[in-house]
Formats: C-alpha cells, structure tokens, sequence
C-alpha cells in the first residue's frame, strides 16, 4: 500500500469510531531480514501471513488492520477509553506472538514492537508520525511497546540517544559490510557488489539499515559512517578480481559538501584501486535537493572516472527533463517494481519503459530485488544490463562473499 493510500484508510478506520475514542498501534514484526537469511524466502513467506492473521485475531466489529509493508502493520483499535484499556490491548499484542510459528520445517519463535498513540483530534498522519516514534522508542529501549506522549511529537531527544550508541559503535567496531553481488543479465558473469552496511550492536542484536540510516542523517553521523563504508568497501574491493568492482550508497545530505569528492579521491588512492571500479549509487531526491551543486560533484567523480548510479528508481523525482544531461553512467530499477513484475503486467510494463529510457540516454541499467528466474530471464529479454538479488545471492559478510566469488569464477579467478 503506497504511504497516501495507507494515511487514507487510517483516516477513515479513525472516522468511523462510534465512540470517537480509537488508538492506533504501530506494530513491527522483528528481525524479518534475519529471518529471510535463516529460513529462506518461501518459509518466511507463510510466516509473514501468519504474523498478519494473528494481528487480525485482535480486530473486532469496527477496528482495522491495515499493511504498511512486509513487516509493519498498523491495528486502528476502537473504544480504548483509556490507558488502562490501552494496556490490556498491548499485553494481548504481546501474548498473541507467545507460541513459536510453525513454517515448512522450522517452528520460529518472532518477537514484535509496538508503538501506540491514542487518536485524538491529531491528523492521521501525525498519527503515523507519533507511532512510528513510540515503535522506535520501544526497540531502543527494548520494550515490547510505548505509547506515545506529547514528547514523543518528533522523538528527537531519542535520536540523540541513539546518535550517540552509533557514535560508539562506529568506534568500537560494531559495523561491518555485507556484499551482495550484480551479474550480467545476459551471461551471469559476476560484475560487482553493492555494499550495504551491518550494524552488529552489543545492546540491540543486529540492527539493519534501515532503522540506523535515517538517525544517522538527521544527527550528522551519516558522513562518518558513510566514510567508513567507502574505505572499508575499497579495501575489500581491491582483493577481488580486477573486473569486479564495488558499489556504495551515498545518502543525499554527503551530495552537498566537498567532503565526498575528498574522501572518495584519498581512498581511491590509498586502496590502489581504479576509479572505475568504484559505483556511487545516489538517489533521484538526494540530487534534485540542490541540484546545481549535486550535477557539479557528480560530474567532477565522473570525469575521474568513478561511476555514478540512480538508485531505487522510479520511485522519486522522476521527470523527463532531469534526464538530458544526468550525469550518471547507470539507472536501478526499484525492487518493488522488479518484485512485482512476474504477478503485475502493469508493472512489467514499467520496468520495460524505464530500461528503454535509461537506453536512450546511454545508461546501463541494473534490476534490484530479482528473485527469481523468470523474473531474472524477462529482465534479460527487455534488454536490462544488470541483475541483483536474491536469486543470484543473498547479502553476504565479506568472508563469505571472498569464498562465493572463488566458487563463481574458479581457482585461478578468486583475486588478481
Ligand atoms: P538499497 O540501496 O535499495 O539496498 C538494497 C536492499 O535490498 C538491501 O537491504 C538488500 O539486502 C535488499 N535486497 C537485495 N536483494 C533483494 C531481493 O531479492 N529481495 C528483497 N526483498 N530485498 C533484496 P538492506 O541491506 O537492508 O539495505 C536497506 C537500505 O539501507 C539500502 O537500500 C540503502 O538505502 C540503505 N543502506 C544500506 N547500506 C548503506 C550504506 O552504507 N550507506 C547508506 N547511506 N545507506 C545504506
Ligand atoms: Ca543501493
Ligand atoms: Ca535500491
């Protein structure tokens, strides 16, 4: 459910409160990228239905359950006069995820976080806001959930907090890199790895990406964490072969200053590596924020010979006179339309526009989230240049991706 859609439903499952007293509940099944990893993908399948029709033995007459991604769903609970009621609610969450998950072969013990915000007179989306605040206070603080209050508006004393935990951790060691390889959509040959970022934190277990980036940006640690990133994915990259290059996400805020250009540059240098192996993969929003200044850095790398990438596209800023002179040597086709594409001719559809566009500019492009073979074939057969995704591998720490490249390319291939 796209985001508009989903602050449309929680407005009307609010509105037609009887009682005008209703709660929203944030909830957040735990660890799904862990879960995928261990018990595959078609396992964790039945085991997301399973997590829904659990949440949906909660809802009654006139409450809601709606889906906000794979992971997250939001219960609109009527008639919690107070926090009392509140509370039982959230304990009965709580106990509904006891028993373990029966999936093919494996029982599976989940855990989930909630974040509740009783609704008010606040706007729905507010109310997103104020729940996704109260989820993530309830994950950092390790409770299986909280309720919003008046200081729980913008959640910005926690991110302090938790800015400071990353802080530590970036200087304690705590992160590391995953890989995750693209080949040739046509020959499978292995081209390179995107490297995405691990955070094995002492307090919180893993923690992915998604639920440290947007921290990092807002507190400023995003240009630390994404320098490491850069040195430590060059220095692995330069033990690969010489046609396998790396590719690391840039976040929009490091397209403003000079520091990029600099960091990239030393790194390059001191990691012997050739700028040509190395991929920025930036996003359509993080350029067109300041777009003169991000056209000029982008230009500059280019013209050193780094390549640039458009990550998650299509699902941005999107807009024909933005291609003409993009400076960038490839496109990325968001996941969610590669994933849908096998179920959906619309999204098909698409896909194929976006990889003739990207040709009639000259941009290779580079289908994300494939999972599987037919999906990976129609790709090949619209004319894609490059596959990343499940279906070819997984994520995998640097040891693990060092042996897969030498089973992939043979005895004498494993480094140059
Ligand atoms: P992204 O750049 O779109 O990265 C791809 C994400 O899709 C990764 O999630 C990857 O594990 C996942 N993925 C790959 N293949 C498949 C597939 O076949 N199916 C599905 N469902 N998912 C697939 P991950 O590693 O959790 O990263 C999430 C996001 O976090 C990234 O999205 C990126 O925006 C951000 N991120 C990761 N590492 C870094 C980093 O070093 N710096 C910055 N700024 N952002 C990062
Ligand atoms: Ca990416
Ligand atoms: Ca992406």
């Amino acid at each position: 459910m796209d985001h508009r859609e989903l602050i449309e439903n929680v407005r009307s499952a609010i509105a037609a409160s009887k009682d005008g007293v209703a709660a929203l509940c944030l909830v957040r099944l735990d660890r799904l990228a862990q879960i995928n990893e261990l018990i595959g993908y078609e396992s964790a399948g039945l085991l997301l239905e399973e997590f829904k029709d659990r949440l949906q033995s909660m809802v009654r007459r006139n409450d809601a359950l709606l889906v906000m991604d794979a992971h997250k769903m939001v219960l609109i609970i009527h008639g919690l006069a107070n926090e009392q009621h509140l509370a039982l609610a959230a304990n009965k969450l709580e106990r509904l995820f006891d028993t373990p998950i029966e999936v093919i072969n494996d029982q599976v013990k989940v855990s989930v976080h909630a974040g509740f915000v009783m609704a008010g007179n606040a706007t729905a989306e507010d109310l997103l806001r104020r729940a996704e605040s109260a989820l993530r206070q309830a994950q950092q603080s390790r409770r299986a959930w909280v309720v919003a209050d008046s200081s729980t508006a913008l959640g910005e004393g926690m991110d302090w907090a938790f800015s400071q935990e990353m802080e530590s951790a970036l200087a304690e060691g705590e992160f590391t890199l995953f890989h995750q390889p693209k080949c040739h959509a046509a020959y499978h040959t292995i081209v390179g790895a995107e490297a995405l970022i691990r955070w094995h934190s002492a307090k919180h277990g893993i923690v992915p990406p998604d639920q440290f980036i947007p921290c990092a940006e807002r507190s400023g640690l995003i240009a630390p964490l994404s320098w490491f990133v850069l040195k430590a994915a060059l220095a692995q990259c330069r033990t690969w072969p010489q046609d396998v290059g790396v590719a690391v996400n840039i976040a929009p805020v490091l397209l403003d200053g000079e520091e990029l250009s600099q960091v990239t540059r030393d790194a390059l240098a001191i990691f012997d590596v050739a700028p040509s192996r190395l991929t920025l993969e930036v996003t359509e929003g993080g350029i067109a924020r300041n777009r003169d200044h991000a056209f000029a850095l982008l230009t500059a790398m280019r013209e050193r010979g780094v390549r640039v990438s458009i990550d998650d596209f299509g699902t941005g800023y999107s807009s024909f006179s933005h291609f003409r002179d993009i400076p960038a040597d490839e496109l990325k086709i968001d996941r969610s339309f590669v994933s849908r594409m096998r179920k959906s001719p619309a999204d098909a559809r698409i896909v194929k526009s976006i990889i003739d566009l990207a040709h009639n500019f000259a941009l290779k492009v580079v289908a994300e989230g494939v999972e599987d073979e037919e999906t990976a074939d129609h790709l090949q057969h619209l004319g894609c240049d490059y596959l990343q995704g499940y279906w070819l591998a997984k994520p995998m720490s640097g040891p693990d991706f060092g042996s897969w490249l030498g089973r992939k390319l043979g005895p004498n291939r494993a480094t140059d």
